[in-house]
């Protein structure tokens, strides 16, 4: 099903949940610290230059971002975390407004979360985690920008991260490189799974 990601289509950025579309059909949120490469990662998902912005100075987006995939499945871009000059009062609601998102959204039904590999399971990487865990939620991890290690090194972080997760069996984990177009059918066969399209 790859062509489908290339119908995604900007719909609404919001700066709050206030601002969400309508709560129906399938959504999967992405998610990242800055800077992680989540921008890259959905523009080579959807094989779309500029669908979402990728930037150089970390925590500029600070907006939930909605993509249309069609008339009931939508991507979205989680405004990105961790960076030291957002101010702890954004950084505490944005927290409360996750923990609503995930109890309450009943459209949402799976989660990609970008790790940089050089950098994996950072302490906001563990709160998504929980959040799936306590939500049932899927959760799949891109371990990004796999092409800054050797095979092997890439190998090997990709099992230790396995192994610290194994538990948790709705938790699954692959390598992704959006430079070199890696692990692309693995993120979209997740995709397919999580929107119920049938291959
Ligand atoms: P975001 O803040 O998480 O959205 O991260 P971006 O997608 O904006 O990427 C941050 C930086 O990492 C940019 O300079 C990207 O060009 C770079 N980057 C992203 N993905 C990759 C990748 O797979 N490989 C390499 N080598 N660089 C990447």
């Amino acid at each position: 099903m790859d062509n489908f990601y290339r119908n995604a289509k900007f719909i609404l950025s919001s700066p709050d949940f206030k601002g969400c579309p309508t709560d129906s059909g399938y959504e999967v949120v992405f998610a990242g610290r800055s800077n992680a490469g989540k921008s890259s990662a959905i523009n080579t998902i959807t094989n779309q230059k500029k669908l979402a912005k990728v930037s150089k100075t970390p925590g500029r987006t600070q907006h939930l971002v909605f993509f249309d995939l069609d008339e009931k499945r939508r991507l979205v871009d989680l405004p990105g975390y961790g960076y030291a000059k957002v101010p702890l009062k954004v950084k505490e609601k944005w927290h409360k407004d996750m923990d609503y998102f995930f109890l309450n959204r009943q459209s949402l039904c799976g989660g990609i979360l970008v790790m940089d590999i050089r950098h994996p399971l950072q302490p906001f990487d563990k709160q998504m985690i929980e959040w799936s865990i306590a939500t049932n939620i899927p959760l799949h991890i891109l371990l990004t920008k796999s092409d800054k290690l050797s095979r092997n090194q890439a190998k090997q972080t990709l099992f230790a991260v396995e192994k610290e997760l194994k538990e948790y069996e709705f938790i699954s984990i692959q390598l992704f490189s959006s430079l070199k177009k890696e692990g692309l059918e693995e993120a979209h066969n997740f995709l397919d799974k999580m929107f119920e399209l049938n291959i």
